[in-house]
């Protein structure tokens, strides 16, 4: 498999954090220091928060993402968002299937499959997030439950359609935890979705699809993980609060 052949992607994940006013700032922090990356440079931000970063980054190299969205375009779903009415401000990105999602509101592994046809439908580019809990590690049983949750993820999404997706591991078990996997287990599980997606759509969709890893990464050890063979990038929340951090991780993932 050849690295070269994909494009490293460092996408923030900034959770429940920040005021339309602190967004402004945290950005504004940002850009000047990723200005230069050699490498994607991604922002998702809670939805109150996308006009005013969606409006800082115009001109710049940073994409703008939300960090979920409803699968219906419109109807009765309170407090619910849709991925036109993303689409329509301008957003360009969305995480579908994210762990705390999973954790505390519901999803599964069909509402994730219904968010991403419905956000592929809207032209939005889907960051994909899988991954096992610390109890399903030792039970042995990652490698399968990764695939399986991957398979389903993807269950009518056409190779076109896949060209607008990354998908994202990341163990529960190392999310905000300041535990991390270590490299060789980041690509191990790499490798295992990158094997799923040649069965499902061929060597040459594989080969060119951006993986990232995602579980407490930070401006220490990210050069180790984006060093490695199927580790195409990363999926950062706390590090991403932080800009000279965020930036690291950006430099480690432009080299
Ligand atoms: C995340 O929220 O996707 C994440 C990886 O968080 P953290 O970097 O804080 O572990």
């Amino acid at each position: 498999m050849n690295k070269q052949l994909r494009k490293a992607v460092i996408a923030g994940n900034w959770k429940m954090n920040k005021t339309p006013a602190e967004a402004k700032e945290l950005i504004e922090g940002i850009k000047p220091l990723v200005k230069n990356a050699d490498c994607d440079v991604v922002v998702c931000v809670p939805y109150v928060d996308l006009s005013v970063v969606l409006e800082a980054t115009k001109g710049t190299n940073i994409g703008v993402g939300a960090e979920n969205c409803h699968w219906e375009n419109s109807g009765a779903f309170t407090g619910e968002i849709s991925a036109p009415m993303l689409t329509s401000m301008g957003v360009q990105y969305v995480i579908i299937g994210h762990s705390e999602r999973r954790t505390y509101f519901g999803e599964t592994d069909q509402t994730v499959n219904k968010r991403i046809r419905a956000a592929l439908n809207a032209g939005l580019n889907v960051i994909l997030c899988v991954g096992e809990s610390l109890e399903q590690r030792e039970q042995g049983i990652t490698a399968e439950l990764v695939a399986m949750q991957t398979k389903i993820a993807l269950c009518g999404v056409t190779k076109e359609e896949l060209k607008k997706m990354i998908i994202a591991y990341e163990p529960i078990w190392a999310i905000g935890t300041g535990k991390t996997a270590t490299a060789q287990q980041a690509n191990e599980v790499c490798a295992v979705i990158r094997s799923v997606i040649a069965d499902l759509y061929g060597k040459d969709a594989a080969d060119a699809f951006t993986i990232q890893y995602g579980g407490s990464m930070n401006a220490k050890n990210a050069a180790e993980l984006l060093a490695q063979p199927d580790v195409d990038g990363g999926l950062i929340g706390g590090a991403s609060l932080k800009p000279a951090d965020f930036a690291e991780i950006v430099k480690a993932a432009s080299k």
